[in-house]
């Protein structure tokens, strides 16, 4: 509608934007905040001039604000991340320092706290890094045609055969399946998915591994009979150091931090990944990648 002969409080209705103005300073600015149709920060420059008026410029700030927020709760959360088990480290050395290191088995039991969360810090810095890396655009991928198998075995060796232990594996994925994709990237994404399946399964529970190719697509599930993630949840697995259960990912050496990477270099190689209920619970993970 023209917002001709109407007030500015007719047309914006915020009267601290209106008051601003009648203030009449110099140059002076406001922040707007607009929540329908759809929420949006404006940056309203105010510039008073006596042969034309009023100017005020608009500029919307919701894009800024937002990356703004993202950098500021990462920095918090990886503050919070670290501070337990620095905290741990520096207090069982203070006690070993002062006097602990008499007792036989009270050292052993604070040692192992101790060398437990270094591990810990060094998990969560090689995620960190691992992530800043694909963010800057250093992370190099070199798709090349790639024999899927081979990728999964390595995958599953790297979990130093705690996996082979705790459950079964089911693979029906040919020996001549291949995909475009890099292997190293792939190598990661499955060893991540994998961890996960096995971390969040039961003892004796069995993980489910296929490959498939429709619409020109491949697609590689990973699939096990865990709690599995409810709905609500689904959508945000996949964000920085989001957790269904912080207790019980921390108490399996969990970083917050697999899922992303997955998500990155699945993107990074043109493709994604999402996640379904299986039946009758637990979880199935879909990555898609290209044919070519
Ligand atoms: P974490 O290091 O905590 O496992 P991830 O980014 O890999 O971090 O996963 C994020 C969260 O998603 C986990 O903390 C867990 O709550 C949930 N999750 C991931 N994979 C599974 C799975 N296979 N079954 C159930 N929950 C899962």
């Amino acid at each position: 509608y023209s917002p001709e002969e109407k007030t500015l409080l007719e047309i914006i209705r915020d009267p601290g934007l209106n008051q601003k103005i009648e203030n009449l300073e110099r140059n002076s600015h406001y922040h707007l905040e607009i929540q329908h149709p759809k929420y949006k920060n404006i940056l309203v420059q105010i510039t008073h001039q006596s042969s034309l008026g009023t100017i005020l410029f608009f500029r919307d700030i919701t894009e800024n604000r937002k990356l703004e927020m993202i950098r500021k709760d990462f920095v918090a959360n990886v503050s919070h991340e670290l501070r337990t088990p620095v905290s741990i480290i520096r207090a069982n050395s203070e006690t070993l320092m002062s006097g602990g290191l008499a007792d036989k088995e009270y050292s052993q039991t604070s040692l192992e706290g101790i060398f437990r969360n270094a591990v810990r810090m060094s998990s969560i810095l090689e995620d960190l890094l691992e992530i800043s890396k694909i963010e800057a655009g250093k992370y190099h991928i070199v798709k090349k045609n790639t024999r899927l198998l081979p990728i999964i075995n390595r995958a599953f060796d790297s979990l130093l055969g705690y996996a082979e232990k705790r459950i079964t594996r089911q693979c029906s994925v040919n020996d001549n399946f291949s995909l475009f994709a890099d292997e190293k990237a792939l190598e990661r994404i499955l060893t991540n998915l994998l961890d996960n399946a096995v971390k969040y399964s039961p003892f004796d529970g069995m993980i489910t591994i296929t490959a498939d190719e429709k619409d020109g697509k491949s697609l590689i599930t990973i699939a096990d009979h865990g709690h599995g993630i409810s709905k609500i949840h689904s959508e945000r697995i996949f964000e920085r150091f989001y957790r269904v259960d912080v207790g019980r990912s921390r108490d399996q050496g969990g970083t917050g931090l697999g899922l992303s990477i997955v998500k990155n270099l699945s993107e990074l190689m043109s493709g994604s990944v999402h996640h379904e209920p299986n039946s009758p619970q637990g979880s199935i993970f879909v990555i898609t990648l290209p044919t070519q």
